[in-house]
C-alpha cells in the first residue's frame, strides 16, 4: 500500500474555509461538567452491563421519520413522501427495546427533526434507562431547538458534514451549517460529535479534514466515518478517500 506522500493528490486542494465570526469554543460551565460528568457515569454502567451480559442488545437504531429535508445523493436511507411514524407505535417500539435492556438508542432517519413529537421520542428512550442519541443533518435547529432537546434528556448528537462547500452530491456542507455548530456550542447541554463521510463521490475528499479542524476548535468531539450500500456493505475508497481516513 503506497504511503501517504506517495498517494496521488486531488485535482482540487482542501477547500478553503473562513468562519463568519470568531469561533464559538462551547464553553463548559459547572452545570454542563455536572450533566457531562452524569453522562459519563451512565455510559461507563451501560459497558459494565455488556461485559457482565452478552444477553442483552447493547445499541439499536430507531427510524421514527424516514423523510428528510435533503436529498444526498449517496443517500439510500430517506424519502421525500413519509409521515411520521405515530407516536404510540414509537413508545411501543422504544418500551420493547427497554425490556430487551437494550444500553443505547439512537434515533435515525430521515431527518428526526421532521418528526413533530420527537421530543417525546427521546422522554420515552430516556425512561428506559438507556442512553438517547440522535443522528441529524442539523438544518433545522435553532436555540429555542437545541434548548428542547436539552430538556428532553437527548445525551449525544452526531452531525454529518460532508464538504465545505455545497454541491451536487450534498448540502450537508460546513459552509451552511457553521451556524448551526454555533449555536450547539452555546446552547447543548448533550454531547456533540461532527462526522464526515468518506466515499460517498464528493469531490474533494481533504474537506473531511477541513471539518473535522472546525469541530475540535468548537469543542466538538469529531469521526471520518466511510459510506456503505444499502446492504450495509462499507463501499472500497480511492487513494486521497483512504489517506484522508487513515
Ligand atoms: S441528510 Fe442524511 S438522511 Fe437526508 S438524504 Fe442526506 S444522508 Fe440521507
Amino acid at each position: 500500500m503506497p504511503t501517504e506522500s506517495q498517494l496521488p493528490v486531488s485535482t482540487k486542494s482542501a477547500t478553503k474555509f473562513e468562519p463568519g465570526t470568531a469561533p464559538a469554543q462551547r464553553r463548559m460551565t459547572a452545570r454542563r461538567r455536572l450533566i457531562a460528568a452524569t453522562r459519563k457515569l451512565r455510559e461507563l454502567g451501560s459497558i459494565a452491563s455488556a461485559v457482565a451480559s452478552t444477553s442483552h442488545p447493547y445499541m439499536a437504531h430507531i427510524v421514527p421519520m424516514r423523510r428528510c429535508n435533503l436529498a444526498c445523493t449517496y443517500c439510500n436511507e430517506f424519502d421525500d413522501v413519509s409521515n411520521p411514524v405515530d407516536i404510540d407505535e414509537m413508545k411501543r417500539r422504544i418500551d420493547h427495546l427497554g425490556r430487551l435492556g437494550t444500553s443505547v438508542i439512537t434515533i435515525s432517519g430521515g431527518e428526526p427533526l421532521l418528526h413533530p413529537e420527537l421530543d417525546d421520542v427521546i422522554r420515552q428512550i430516556r425512561k428506559t434507562g438507556a442512553i438517547a442519541g440522535m443522528i441529524t443533518n442539523g438544518y433545522l435547529l435553532m436555540p429555542e431547538r437545541i434548548a428542547r432537546l436539552n430538556a428532553a434528556g437527548l445525551d449525544h448528537m452526531q452531525i454529518s458534514i460532508d464538504n465545505v462547500m455545497p454541491d451536487d452530491v450534498s448540502k450537508k456542507s460546513l459552509k451552511v451549517l457553521d451556524a448551526k455548530l454555533r449555536m450547539l456550542a452555546e446552547h447543548a447541554d448533550f454531547h456533540v460529535n461532527i462526522n464526515s463521510v468518506v466515499g460517498g463521490g464528493i469531490p474533494n475528499p481533504d474537506d473531511a479534514l477541513t471539518v473535522s479542524k472546525r469541530a475540535l476548535a468548537l469543542g466538538f468531539s469529531s469521526t471520518i466515518g466511510i459510506i456503505h450500500d444499502g446492504s450495509g456493505q462499507l463501499k472500497p475508497l480511492g487513494d486521497r478517500e483512504r489517506a484522508v481516513y487513515k
